[in-house]
């Protein structure tokens, strides 16, 4: 009888790895599979690192603020250098209509208790003396908020996840499942055959296709960002 795995994460991306490591933790049997050759080299290795709580949404803001905990104590938790800063989060206002959106989403962010603020376009000049001031208006400010590498702690969690125990395979694109009475058993790959009824779908923007080789239709829709 081949091994089953209490847990196959499909997608050793910003979710999957640090999923991984948190049940290879508990003590649960983990399996991470990526069609790529190493961890992270999805949007994980595309993002710029910022950690922000400034969103309009509660559930991020929750989420978020519990990130925040989470980075800022990362290096005491678990000793890896992941280059947590501090350094705040702003966004700076340049036309009548965007500092009108950004005041009115601030009254909303405030309500929810986050530190942000508005800083006249002489005080935001003096906190970031690179900006460009030609039409600056001003800009939020959220001090709490900061940075890391996305590469560092994606790396931290991966052989945090495998010193716990989790097994990962690479260079696997997932075709399809074994599908039972409904259930998921076993996840495919090109070249191999990996057995769970537990399966996280964490292939990012890849997601919808993933729902779809398990014929679920869920509206994952993905959109561009520009670094
Ligand atoms: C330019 C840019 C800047 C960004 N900046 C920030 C930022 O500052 N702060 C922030 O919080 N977010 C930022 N983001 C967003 C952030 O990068 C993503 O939200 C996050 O990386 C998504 O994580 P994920 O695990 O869902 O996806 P990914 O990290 O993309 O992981 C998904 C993984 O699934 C794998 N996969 C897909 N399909 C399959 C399959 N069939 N079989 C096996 N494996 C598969 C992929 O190879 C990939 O490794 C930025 C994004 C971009 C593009």
């Amino acid at each position: 009888m081949n091994k089953s795995y209490d847990l196959i994460v499909i997608g050793a991306g910003s979710i999957g790895v640090p999923v991984a490591m948190e049940f290879a933790k508990k003590g649960q049997s983990v399996l991470v599979i990526d069609s790529l050759s190493s961890p992270g080299q999805g949007q994980d290795k595309k993002a710029i690192g910022g950690i922000r709580a400034t969103h309009s949404d509660r559930g991020k803001i929750l989420v978020c603020q519990r990130s925040i905990e989470i980075f800022s104590h990362w290096k005491e938790l678990y000793g890896d250098e992941i280059q947590w800063k501090s350094n705040g989060y702003s966004f700076p206002a340049y036309t009548e209509k965007d500092e009108d959106m950004l005041r009115d989403l601030m009254k909303i962010q405030q309500s929810f208790g986050l530190n942000i603020r508005w800083l006249s376009r002489e005080e935001y000049r003096e906190l970031n003396p690179g900006i460009s001031i030609k039409g600056l208006r001003g800009s939020t400010y959220s001090p709490e908020d900061g940075s890391a590498s996305p590469l560092l702690f994606t790396q931290s969690c991966y052989f945090k996840a495998v010193e716990y125990g989790a097994e990962s395979r690479f260079n696997e694109p997932v075709v399809g499942f074994t599908i039972e009475r409904g259930k998921i058993t076993s996840v495919k790959t090109e070249t191999g055959v990996y057995h769970s009824a537990n399966v996280l779908n964490a292939a990012g923007a890849y997601a919808r296709g993933v729902y779809k080789l398990a014929g679920i239709v869920i509206p994952v829709n993905s959109d561009s960002h520009e670094a």
